[in-house]
Parts: C-alpha cells; structure tokens; sequence
C-alpha cells in the first residue's frame, strides 16, 4: 500500500460522512447501554480533523498519524477520545523507518490495536471497539502473508468489521460504562464498535477507487 497521504481529506470527509448520516442510530445505541455521548464526542475529534484536512496532506503517513492521534486525543474525550489517540500515535510510532506495503501496513495496524488493549486493559470479546479492530488487523496480516489482491482486501474488510459489530449483540460489555450493566448489555450492539465500522467501510470505498 502506498497511497499519498493526499488522500487523506477525502478520507476525513467520508469517515465524516458516514458518522453524520449514522448519528441517531449509533446515538440510541450508546444511550441503551452507555451515557448517549459518543457520536457527539467522535464528531467534535473529525470536525478537528476536518478543520487540519489541508495540513494533513503536507505530512507524511506517520507524521499524519501522530497529528491526528494527539488531535483526537485532545478533542474527543470519553474512553473513546483517548484509546483511538491511541491508535493512530501507536501507528506513528510502529510507523517510523517502515514500508508501507501490505504487509507493512497490517504490522503497524496491528500494533496500534494492541497499544489500545493495553490502553484500555482491554481485548476482544468484551464488548468494545476492539471486537472490529482486533478481527481486522487479524485479517489484514493473514492477508498480507496470503498475498491477497488490495481489491479483495477492502471487499473483505468491511465484512470483517460488520460481522465484528454484530459479534457484541451476544456479549456481555466488561470494560467502559456499558459493564456497570452486566448481563442487561445482552442483545444491544456496542456503539464503539459500530462507529469502529462505519469508519472502517467509508475508507474502504476511497482506497478501493484510488490508484495505489
Ligand atoms: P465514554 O464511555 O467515556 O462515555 P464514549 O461514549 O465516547 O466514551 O465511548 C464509548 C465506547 O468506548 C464504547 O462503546 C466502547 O466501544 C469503547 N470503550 C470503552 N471502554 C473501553 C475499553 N476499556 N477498551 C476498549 N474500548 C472501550
Ligand atoms: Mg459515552
């Protein structure tokens, strides 16, 4: 993958896009078995991001990186503000001195899921984020060592992260507010995880139309 981080306003704006237009849906999600602020919290880190998109391009990826983590950081707030913080200065730091091929990517993607576990003391399985991140860096280095065309990678992506979302219907939430409820978590799908989704299947169409 080497992709010019000249794609990173379309980017933003997809991922804005598609969070905009999910607002009520992940809202009542986040209501049912959080505090209902997490939509408003992502939304107020991609206007930042929106507001940086043109200076964005001047970085390179892990300069790029490292801005829009400590951006986020600083302007999403919640559980949510300081573990995709998290994700992307974890992805800059993996970054530095690194190829960005397949297989480059999905190594780098990976360690930032696992900074974020550790963040968050937290994995896969306990009804967070991590149920679409952690599958999907798990596909991204099985399919990098598989030598799977990008087509199909970002085809498989999004079903990756969609089966991910549906996967916290039938978990029980063990970490963040959602874990106060216990067993009445049963049945409700995880806001994180869905915004975690609808992040991942916006990109996917803009890396899909763009020359690599
Ligand atoms: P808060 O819970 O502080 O109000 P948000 O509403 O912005 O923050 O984000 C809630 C989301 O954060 C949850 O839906 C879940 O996906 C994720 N989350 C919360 N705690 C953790 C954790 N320890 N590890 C991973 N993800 C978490
Ligand atoms: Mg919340």
């Amino acid at each position: 993958m080497t992709y010019a981080t000249a794609l990173l306003p379309q980017l933003i704006e997809a991922i804005a896009d598609a969070i905009n237009q999910n607002a009520g849906e992940v809202t009542a999600l986040d209501q049912a078995i959080g505090d209902g602020d997490h939509v408003v919290n992502l939304q107020r880190g991609i206007h930042a991001l929106m507001e940086q998109r043109h200076e964005l391009v001047l970085l390179d990826w892990v300069a790029a990186w490292q801005k829009i983590g400590m951006t986020l950081m600083s302007t999403v707030g919640g559980a949510s503000g300081s573990l995709l913080g998290t994700l992307f200065v974890a992805m800059a730091k993996a970054g530095k001195g690194q190829i960005l091929d397949a297989a480059g990517f999905a190594a780098i993607f990976n360690q930032g899921v696992e900074s974020m576990k550790q963040r968050g003391k937290s994995d896969a399985g306990e009804k967070t984020m991590l149920d679409v991140l952690v599958p999907v860096a798990n596909y991204l280095q099985a399919s990098a060592k598989a030598d799977i065309a990008l087509a199909g990678v970002l085809a498989a992506v999004q079903e990756v992260a969609l089966a991910g979302v549906e996967s916290t219907r039938d978990m029980v939430a063990t970490k963040g507010r959602a874990s106060f409820l216990e067993a009445r978590t049963l049945g409700h799908i995880d806001a994180g995880a869905k915004t975690s989704q609808l992040i991942i299947c916006a990109i996917c169409p803009v890396l899909s139309a763009s020359p690599a």
